[in-house]
């Protein structure tokens, strides 16, 4: 099975000024792509040559690992943006409210672990075994599902994902992030 580059869900513009559309430009259209074409080319002759990107995530390992979690992690990601400045509602609010004290108060903790995430990886809203919610980081290609969790949000903070825009200020980007999260889309994850 081939894997390809999903369309962004939204015009290369409309994550201004927050990603600007050179940044979607280089992220989407090269980064994003490469995992793509990189994993196309790992997996032929291999046992996950027709498996799913799910599948590749909890199973595989090395260059097969790294490259389907990257493709997967970043669909995710383009999926979970494109909102102006909406905010959680309904029981998204309420299982926030009730496992971080407020939106506020879950707004700082994510932060917080989005900032300290030490080099290349991603910060992580997800459901845990217990069904609350849960804030985790991975490093590089990570994906909280190998660790049993369900993610419903996430933020990439790779350095490729907010260099041309915020040069080395991982905070500004995370901090301005909260402007474009859709979260209806993150809402609907709960099922
Ligand atoms: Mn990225």
């Amino acid at each position: 099975m081939k894997f390809e580059l999903p369309p962004l869900p939204y015009a290369p513009e409309a994550l201004e000024p927050v990603i600007s559309a050179s940044t979607i430009s280089f992220h989407h259209g090269k980064h994003h792509q490469a995992y793509v074409n990189n994993l196309n080319n790992l997996i032929p002759g291999t046992r996950f040559e027709n498996s799913s990107l799910e599948q590749i995530i909890l199973e595989a390992e090395g260059g097969i690992f790294n490259n389907g979690a990257q493709v997967w992690n970043h669909t995710f990601y383009w999926e979970s943006l494109g909102g102006k400045g909406s905010a959680p509602a309904g029981k998204l609010l309420a299982m926030i409210n009730d496992a971080f004290g407020s939106f506020e108060k879950f707004k700082e903790q994510f932060a917080d672990a989005a900032v300290k995430q030490f080099g290349s990886g991603w910060a992580w809203l997800v459901v845990n075994a217990e069904g609350k919610l849960a804030i985790t980081t991975t490093s590089n290609a990570g994906n909280p599902m190998r660790d049993g969790l369900q993610p419903i949000f996430t933020c990439d903070v790779w350095e490729h994902a907010y260099y041309l825009d915020f040069q080395n200020r991982r905070p500004d980007y995370v901090k301005a992030f909260w402007e474009i999260v859709n979260w209806e889309k993150v809402a609907e994850r709960l099922g």
